[in-house]
């Protein structure tokens, strides 16, 4: 059975054809600059035969159709009709309080799914466009929406509510949605399988840490707080994103600077974060070269990174009572082995002790790499996401 998995974003649509016999990817790849020109980059696996063209792409239908006609096509294509793909897997950013399990696309799912634009418009608008150009070339393929947040929405309401009015809360379905949560997914899927526990006994801590980043504290397998908010913009520091502050500086610097409503959004969202304390970049490893330049403020952005993190290991052990094991994903969890030790470094009365040795092995050792020390309470793992195949896979479940 073929699945395709379809990311739909703003001027670009990614995507990844699964078999799901054996979860292997045939072929994946991108149409970019969508509604300026138009590009595509296909791959197909088997044998690394890339594919790349210039074609007009005003709207994700044209994007749709290039990526159709790649998968299809007999130089560098993997299948012969489109009538093999079985299902499409929408991933969605934002599902609001209306979608909060993987969803067959209908039309009462559209209209959920329109209501979360208020919510995440940046997201929640190429979404759309995505499964209207999939709709439009494959009118009778079924589709299904897999939505990030649904892995969320078992956080109780004492920690998902903000202390703001609740009327005014509820009016505008204010509350922590979080983010990331096909990947916290993903990997306390993984890590469940070398806890040697039952999965209702477990406690999890999973840090998705890339240029944004979140920590998930997973109880019994299920959320209980996660660090993002309402918005992707809370929690810990982010490459160019602030995290959690104090909600009065916002109007302060605005009054200050003299600058709106959007460009304070603007704002906290490109020129804060690692980016805003190090004046430097928004990329880790531009950040340790600036450190061993002697650059006191890349310095101080570490820092804070990595504090940051200790505290919500820290906070969230609390929280569930104790912990079996630290997951680290994402571009910075799965390749900087300074943070994965730093961040855990003096947390030796929680159980959790780091191998350095293993640490900076971690890249070589067979996935789930395990970096706890001998002796550790608490096991460490590093696990590659990959959240396409969750979403093959939720897409399989749904549509057998
Ligand atoms: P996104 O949130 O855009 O999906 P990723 O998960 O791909 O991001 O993470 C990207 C970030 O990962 C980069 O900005 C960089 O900070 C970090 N990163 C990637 N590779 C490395 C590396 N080898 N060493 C340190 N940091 C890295």
């Amino acid at each position: 059975m073929f699945i395709l998995v379809v990311n739909a974003g703003s001027s670009s649509l990614k995507y990844q054809l699964f078999d799901m016999d054996n979860e292997q990817v045939l072929a994946k790849g991108i149409c970019e600059r969508i509604g300026i020109d138009g590009r595509i980059t296909h791959t197909r696996l088997a044998d690394g035969v890339q594919y790349r063209a210039e074609l007009a792409m005003p709207t994700h239908n044209e994007a749709t159709r290039a990526m159709i006609d790649a998968i299809l096509d007999k130089k560098h294509g993997v299948l012969t009709d489109m009538g093999q793909i079985s299902a499409i897997g929408h991933r969605v950013v934002q599902g609001g309080p209306w979608l909060t399990k993987p969803t067959l696309v209908t039309d009462e799912a559209i209209e959920a799914l329109e209501r979360c634009v208020d919510l995440a418009p940046l997201h929640t608008i190429p979404h759309l466009q995505g499964i209207k150009g999939c709709k439009s070339v494959m009118p009778d393929t079924p589709m299904v929406l897999v939505i990030d947040t649904s892995f969320h929405s078992t956080i109780p309401e004492y920690a998902s509510t903000f202390p703001i009015d609740i009327n005014v809360a509820r009016k505008h379905n204010i509350k922590r949605y979080g983010a990331h949560g096909t990947s916290h997914r993903y990997v306390t899927q993984e890590c469940l399988k070398y806890l040697n526990k039952p999965a209702e006994e477990t406690k999890i801590i999973t840090c998705h840490l890339g240029n944004g980043s979140s920590i998930s504290a997973v109880k019994g397998g299920k959320v209980v707080d996660t660090s993002m908010g309402f918005t992707p913009l809370d929690g810990i520091i982010m490459g160019s994103r602030c995290g959690g502050i104090d909600p009065a500086v916002v109007p302060y610097v605005m009054q200050k600077e003299g600058i709106s409503v959007d460009e304070i959004g603007n704002w906290m969202n490109k020129n804060c974060g690692i980016l805003g304390v190090s004046g430097v970049s928004s990329d880790l490893r531009d950040i340790h070269k600036a450190i061993d330049e002697g650059n006191k403020d890349a310095a101080l952005a570490y820092g804070i990174l990595v504090y940051q993190i200790k505290k919500f290991i820290g906070a969230y052990t609390a929280a569930m009572n104790g912990v079996d094991a630290v997951v680290f994903t994402a571009g910075i969890g799965e390749n900087d082995e300074h943070v994965r030790f730093d961040s855990l470094e003096g947390l030796d009365y929680l159980g959790i002790k780091v191998d350095a040795e293993k640490n900076r092995m971690a890249k070589k050792l067979p996935a789930p790499a395990d970096i706890s020390a001998d002796g550790s309470r608490v096991r460490v793992f590093v696990i590659p996401t990959d959240e396409e195949l969750v979403i093959a896979r939720d897409t399989l479940a749904l549509v057998k």
